[in-house]
């Protein structure tokens, strides 16, 4: 089974409605799915599948057009910036609370998980494994190649032990 057919394995698609994830979930509501050792968000690891493989920076915001936390139906996911964010929230009578917003404002390494966060001021991906008293870094033009290089360090010091 590859990861999306996975991730969709825990999803429960309501007819012409939302797909609920079933499986685990943030402290703030967000669904979370595990795959290539990092914890993704499930609304954005939805979105980067099936929408837009584009890397999502700090800036980016994935919107929920049907204030569903727990939906990962990309046609009710949109992408979406702090104003756009706050207005849909205001139009749809969603109040955004300081900690805990409509459409969540993630820093740069909750959004690709422990190990790999995006520098806005390179405009790339830093990556770092720690073996021991070592901390192994680099840095990369692209999530994929982030996820690959995380990847391959974590088989060649750790072993694959994980069925993904
Ligand atoms: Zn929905």
């Amino acid at each position: 089974m590859n990861d999306l057919d996975r991730f969709l394995s825990k999803v429960k698609k309501h007819p012409g409605g939302c797909w609920e994830w079933l499986a685990g979930r943030s402290s703030n509501g967000y669904g979370e799915f595990r795959t290539y050792g990092i914890s993704w968000l499930t609304h954005r690891f939805s979105y980067i599948n099936f929408v837009s493989n584009i890397p999502l920076t700090t800036q980016d915001y994935i919107c929920h057009s049907c204030n569903n936390k727990g939906c990962v139906n990309p046609e009710h996911l949109f992408l979406g910036d702090a104003g756009i964010n706050a207005r849909h929230a205001h139009e749809t009578g969603v109040q955004a609370k300081p900690n805990q917003r409509h459409g969540r404002k993630d820093t740069g390494t909750n959004i690709f998980g422990k190990g790999i966060s995006f520098d806005e001021s390179r405009g790339n991906f830093k990556c770092s494994l720690r073996v021991g008293d070592i901390r192994y870094q680099a840095r990369k033009a692209t999530l994929t190649e982030a996820i690959a290089w995380r990847e391959y360090m974590e088989n060649l010091y750790w072993g694959n032990n994980n069925d993904h």
